[in-house]
């Protein structure tokens, strides 16, 4: 038996208890005449003791010469503390050894492995098992762990079914690129990995399982922004015969559920927010709604006099920054140039001050008067001492540069503060989204969302109007997850992807497999995704997915602990019956 109890649950009450412990030798303190070891494992630090007079020379020497991370086992008794630590929970005792074995040796290692470490994210990655024995490491995968478990009670409460769907599969389209793997048995042909299960989920609903769910791999072939994975988790799930309320009642309960159980948070009903407004009053699909800072559009209270700037602009919008009067001139300099930065990419930014007295002083007072200067307050809803900070140019543009902005500026007030939490619902998406690049219209979900009751007509005269039966869960500015109502006969379906670009023919070959089953009587279903990953980390009160996700990869999608991806040998190239010829 390597150990009778873990090194965290020995309390007083364990006085004079004979005990067998196993772990990592955290810290050694050797007083000559006394030696202290700090034994870790999973549950808690428990510290041993050996002392020149209670214990064997050999063993004395043998517990000086223990290493940082040095595997062992002891034997002991457990006696009361002299000097007694409050700090951790077995602070009262610790253990007298009277047998030690030294399990396994390590080599010094490359950081501490201590809750603040020297280490820096690079390395901690490359040796990841070691900090995964740190603290902060450790419980966020203990974390994660249990929203998974509180997922799955949730949702077996609720009937659902966990299956698995196949990872070796045809391209899903989820408006990334896929990864592919290459066939040994079937020369030149490749597999995708999935973007998603959404073809899999829903040829379930034909297979009659009504409601599924699946915490499931997916993986998407981007360009890595910070915090994303090239293989992420989703909580998949898809229901039939239901309704776009029958599936946001669900996993609003779900959210609620984790919320309550995990965080202990009770939240009422979740808001519901129509895209468009989202768009007008934040600029932005997943708004952040722990703070107002709400826009207020001002075309026509900006547009009647000479001045060009907001004159030529398709929109003038402006958010009021709560106590942003108190900004200094160079502050507000430095402001502009933020929003001038190329991330964000304004040319330019108008500002009013909001004096304590009534008045207004603005950066434009040459062209707009005090009654102007009035209406931008009351439209962005300013009040004295605050500062109303203005963009204009084309609409899609202008929003996402305020929206930035907004958040910038949250964040500097500390208006998000991670342990409040704000979900949203934004319903009622476009079907289509236009692409500059390709000149075209793009599934804004994916191709199989439905478009709303009698819209189908409009897709011949306006698709950009088109709205999809299409929802997200927004949490504190992040999008959780999304879904929709799916379309479940084939001549829809077939439009849909005629309008996508799809010839008749290239339809049946990366289709087909849907539309035929959808021949043989597909009920009215719907689903959506979360994002375990992100999901965990808001949770968790973090912003960062990787500190929750046991071996993630790094921007470059690389593993730098197993160091892939990497060269693969000739002989396996040959039996794939691959060729390389690298182009650069
Ligand atoms: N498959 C979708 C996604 O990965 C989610 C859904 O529509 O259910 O975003």
């Amino acid at each position: 038996m390597y150990r009778s109890n873990n090194c965290g649950e020995l309390r007083s009450s364990h006085i004079n208890n004979e005990v067998t412990l196993s772990g990592w030798v955290q810290k050694v303190r050797d007083k000559g005449f006394m030696v202290w070891v700090d034994l870790r494992d999973r549950y808690g630090i428990t510290q041993l003791i050996f002392d020149e007079e209670r214990t064997p020379k050999a063993m004395m020497e043998q517990a000086q010469k223990l290493g940082r991370e040095f595997v062992i086992q002891v034997k002991g008794t457990v006696i009361e503390r002299d000097s007694k630590n409050p700090n951790i929970p077995t602070g009262d005792i610790e253990i007298l050894v009277s047998e030690l074995t030294i399990l396994n040796t390590a080599l010094t290692p490359p950081f501490t492995i201590e809750d603040k470490t020297d280490g820096g994210e690079e390395l901690r990655m490359k040796y990841r098992y070691l900090d995964i024995r740190r603290n902060p490491v450790k419980n966020n995968l203990i974390f994660r762990h249990k929203v998974t478990q509180e997922v799955r009670n949730f949702l077996s409460n609720q009937d659902f079914i966990e299956v698995e769907t196949p990872y070796l599969i045809k391209s899903t389209p989820e408006g990334a690129r896929d990864f592919v793997v290459p066939s040994r048995m079937n020369e030149g042909q490749f597999y995708a990995l999935p973007q998603s299960p959404q073809t899999f989920k829903q040829l379930l609903m034909v297979g009659g399982m009504d409601k599924y769910f699946q915490i499931v791999k997916c993986f998407r072939d981007e360009d890595l922004r910070a915090d994303r994975q090239p293989e992420f988790t989703q909580i998949d799930c898809e229901m039939a015969f239901v309704e776009q309320d029958d599936i946001l009642d669900v996993f609003e309960g779900l959210t609620r559920h984790l919320l309550k159980e995990v965080n202990g948070v009770e939240i009422e009903k979740f808001p519901r927010m129509l895209y468009d407004d989202a768009m007008r009053l934040y600029g932005n699909d997943k708004p952040d709604i722990r703070f107002g800072m709400e826009f207020g559009e001002l075309n026509a209270v900006t547009q009647h006099k000479d001045f060009k700037v907001f004159n030529d602009a398709e929109l003038v919008v402006g958010i009021a920054v709560p106590g942003g009067n108190s900004y200094t001139r160079k502050e507000i300099d430095k402001l502009i140039e933020w929003v001038k930065r190329p991330q964000v990419g304004a040319l330019g930014m108008i500002y009013s001050r909001c004096n304590e007295d009534g008045t207004y002083k603005s950066s434009v007072d040459k062209f707009y008067d005090q009654d102007d200067l009035a209406k931008w307050a009351e439209i962005t809803n300013a009040k004295a001492g605050d500062l109303v900070c203005v963009l204009s140019g084309p609409t899609n543009k202008v929003r996402a540069q305020l929206s930035a902005l907004r958040m910038e500026l949250a964040t500097r007030l500390g208006l998000r503060d991670p342990k409040v939490f704000a979900p949203l619902w934004v319903m009622d998406f476009p079907l289509l989204e236009w692409d500059e690049d390709t000149e075209r219209y793009h599934a804004m979900h994916h191709p199989f969302t439905s478009p709303k009751p009698g819209q189908i007509e409009l897709l011949d005269t306006n698709p950009g109007e088109v709205k999809a039966n299409a929802y997200d869960l927004v949490l504190n500015g992040n999008e959780i997850g999304g879904g929709s109502i799916r379309i479940h006969d084939k001549a829809t379906q077939a439009i849909m992807l005629k309008h996508l670009g799809f010839s008749e023919a290239d339809a049946k070959a990366q289709f087909g497999f849907l539309m035929d089953a959808f021949e043989y009587g597909a009920p009215p279903h719907g689903g959506l995704a979360f994002g375990l990953d992100r999901l965990v980390a808001i949770l968790g009160g973090q912003e960062t997915i990787r500190d929750f996700i046991a071996f993630p990869k790094n921007n470059s999608g690389r593993d730098v602990m197993i160091d892939a991806p990497s060269k693969i040998d000739d002989a396996q190239l040959e039996e794939l019956s691959l060729k390389l010829n690298i182009k650069s």
